[in-house]
């Protein structure tokens, strides 16, 4: 028993260590991914709650591995954020993003995803005044799209980049709201534009009664805040049947469009009015 134990924890040893080198070597590779022209934008369509019309997309990173594939987000963001290399990939992000959305037919807008570490590290009013400068990009044509990630630490610094941001007229977004452990106080800390609901209560929605009523819930408080709500992450017409009598301004998720290299031809916009 005793020398099983051993084997299970070399064995133990031995997978830390490929995980290890794996992340290490993850990590170098993404210090050239930008350079080597690696990264990719995609885009998933926000549609109006009501008219199932366009009006934003919200531009998703991934990046195109030459060996690995296409690696999502949640895999190498968060390695970035531990390496500091979080600035410059969200710079590249919003640059991308403010030119591809500089092309788009009007009123169309493009939603860009900030994190709370980038929001610290980076002049993020200058970054984005000179992006939209470059791209001749009309600053409401923007939205940032916030978690409340960015008041931990200093709130005050953080309400006063918000307040520059909003200040050149860019549109600003509480992204996953609800999961956070304080989320209804920031909503007192600074005027957001909107609110978008998690999809996490989406998801519970055929399953358990309360979701609805969170979501019911939070679409009032925003609404009577003067916030524009989304609901994102609606994959099933059930889901959209439960949704649809709420009142949310917009809505997004799969059973619209999945986020895709192109804004144009990956989804049918007779379908989305249809559904
Ligand atoms: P998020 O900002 O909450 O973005 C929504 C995520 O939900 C996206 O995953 C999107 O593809 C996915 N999604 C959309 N509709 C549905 C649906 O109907 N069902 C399900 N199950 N999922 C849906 P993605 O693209 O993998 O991004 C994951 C997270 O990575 C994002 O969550 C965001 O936090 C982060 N992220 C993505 N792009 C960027 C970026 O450019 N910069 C930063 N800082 N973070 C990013
Ligand atoms: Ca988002
Ligand atoms: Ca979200
Ligand atoms: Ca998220």
């Amino acid at each position: 028993v005793k020398d099983e134990g051993r084997g299970a924890f070399r064995f133990f040893e031995a997978v830390m260590d490929v995980q290890l080198q794996n992340r290490r070597a993850l990590e170098q590779e993404l210090r050239g991914a930008i350079g080597r022209g690696e990264l990719r934008l995609f885009y998933q369509p926000i549609v109006n709650g009501s008219t199932g019309e366009i009006e934003t997309f919200e531009a998703l990173v991934r990046w195109q591995h030459p060996i690995r594939g296409l690696i999502s987000p949640a895999a190498f963001i968060p390695l970035a954020e531990q390496t500091d290399q979080i600035a410059r990939i969200g710079e590249w992000v919003l640059d991308t993003a403010c030119a591809a959305a500089a092309a788009w037919p009007l009123p169309w807008r493009v939603s860009v995803n900030v994190s709370p570490k980038q929001f610290r590290q980076s002049d993020l009013p200058a970054l984005v005044a000179a992006a939209l400068a470059r791209h001749g990009l009309t600053p409401s044509r923007l939205v940032l799209e916030i978690t409340e990630g960015v008041f931990i630490q200093d709130a005050d610094t953080a309400v006063a980049v918000l307040t520059d941001l909003r200040g050149l007229g860019v549109r600003l977004a509480l992204d996953d709201f609800g999961t956070g452990y304080s989320s209804l106080s920031y909503l007192q800390r600074f005027k957001f534009h909107k609110i978008k609901i998690d999809q996490s209560f989406v998801h519970r929605l055929g399953q358990d009664a309360d979701s609805l009523t969170i979501v019911r819930a939070i679409t009032h408080l925003g609404h009577n805040l003067g916030l524009q709500v989304t609901v994102e992450g609606i994959e099933t017409a059930e889901q959209l049947g439960m949704l649809r009598d709420l009142g949310c301004d917009q809505m997004q998720g799969y059973l619209f469009a999945r986020p895709a290299a192109t804004t144009a031809s990956e989804f049918d916009r007779a379908r989305l009015r249809s559904l």
